[in-house]
């Protein structure tokens, strides 16, 4: 529990501004990042490095925008799911992992977003009137297709301000931590 309080903390500590630094919240939670040409079909993948703590490799073959949401997703099985990644885990481009069990990619995709796109931080950006997707990739440095998705949920969330609630998203995906 206390190792994930301060996963958790090392997040919100780096969601001052957008866009988040991916690298530095790897960085501090002791994760080594690598970009690799790791072909066609890969997306990226996390593993025991030899001297100890994990890595996480990106595929330099994709975008970067892909590349950051590839790190917030290794993180967040980093940070959820240590016990199931084992000497290491592989992904596929749509982020199949190796699991057998779809809420696992479901969970690491919804920290991901959270990590990248805190709704706190889409709703300061929204009431300075940067609301057009365009811009808010931009801000975000994240796809367009990422933040579309964001903001499907931001406004089912938004339904429910003021800003109380928004502003303990990144805790959703940490039951009873927030
Ligand atoms: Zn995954």
């Amino acid at each position: 529990m206390t190792e994930h309080k301060s996963a958790l903390e090392v997040i919100r500590s780096h969601q001052m501004a957008a866009p988040v630094d991916v690298h530095a919240i790897a960085r501090n939670l002791g994760l080594r990042i690598r970009s690799l040409d790791l072909g066609e079909n890969v997306g990226g993948r996390i593993k025991r490095a030899w001297s100890g703590g994990y890595e996480v490799h990106v595929n330099e073959r994709d975008h970067p925008r892909r590349q950051r949401f590839t790190i917030a997703h290794e993180i967040a099985h980093f940070v959820m799911h240590r016990d199931l990644i084992g000497d290491g885990i592989t992904e596929d481009a749509l982020f199949r992992g190796p699991w057998g069990d779809p809420h696992v990619e479901t969970q690491a995709n919804r920290l991901a977003a959270d990590i990248l796109m805190p709704y706190f931080l889409i709703q300061i950006y929204w009431l300075r009137a940067e609301r057009s997707v365009d811009q808010l990739a931009r801000r975000f440095d994240v796809s367009k297709q990422a933040m579309e998705i964001r903001l499907e949920g931001f406004r089912r969330s938004a339904v429910s301000w003021p800003a109380g609630r928004m502003a303990s998203d990144t805790g959703a995906a940490f039951p009873g931590l927030a």
